[in-house]
């Protein structure tokens, strides 16, 4: 099922991310989790207005650079910083059978296919590899909240295998709470 971003009502359309794929693996060693971010990320979900103020905000900056769609449940890291939920199918593991021979969406035929965008950003800086890793069926009731707080709080540990099948079941969720 396609949604619509949380906050824009907009659908997914491809996107080819306004950073480099090597600005971004450099930024994400300074978002690693760690205890200071943990606890920031347990404030803020205690601090219900903060938490919104903090959600807005990441919804601002990920939307105008990765065209975000608020899965909550962030890829990025795994596809060359390009976003798997801006694919008008927002598959997470790849293309469709639609992308053209030159890597054009089959939706929106003057856009790149966005796992095109993936794979040339990621083996650009040496993580293709990264692309043949499983993505796990996302919690779909964590749209529209924040992914960096969902990180920081380790429940992104398991979104993808650490090889190219399913080395270990798969993440399930206890009632509203992943685990
Ligand atoms: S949080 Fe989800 S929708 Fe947003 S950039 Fe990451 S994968 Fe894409």
């Amino acid at each position: 099922m396609t949604r619509r971003a949380p906050g824009t009502g907009q659908w997914p359309k491809p996107t080819v991310p306004s950073t480099s794929a090597r600005a971004m693996y450099r930024l994400h060693r300074v978002l690693e989790p760690n205890r200071a971010y943990a606890r920031l990320a347990g404030w803020l979900e205690s601090h219900p207005r903060a938490y919104r103020a903090f959600t807005r905000a990441e919804e601002e900056v990920k939307g105008r650079t990765f065209n975000c769609q608020m899965c909550g449940q962030c890829a990025l890291p795994a596809t060359g910083y390009a976003c798997p939920m801006s694919c008008p199918k927002q598959l997470r593991n790849g293309p469709c059978g639609g992308v053209s021979p030159d890597g054009m969406c089959e939706v929106y035929p003057d856009e790149r296919c966005v796992w095109v965008v993936a794979y040339e950003r990621a083996e650009q800086e040496g993580h293709d590899s990264d692309l043949t890793m499983l993505q796990r069926p996302i919690d779909h009731r964590q749209w529209g909240r924040s992914s960096w707080v969902n990180y920081w709080q380790g429940r992104d540990e398991r979104l993808w295998t650490s090889d190219d099948g399913p080395a270990s079941s798969p993440r399930v969720c206890a009632d509203g709470d992943p685990v």
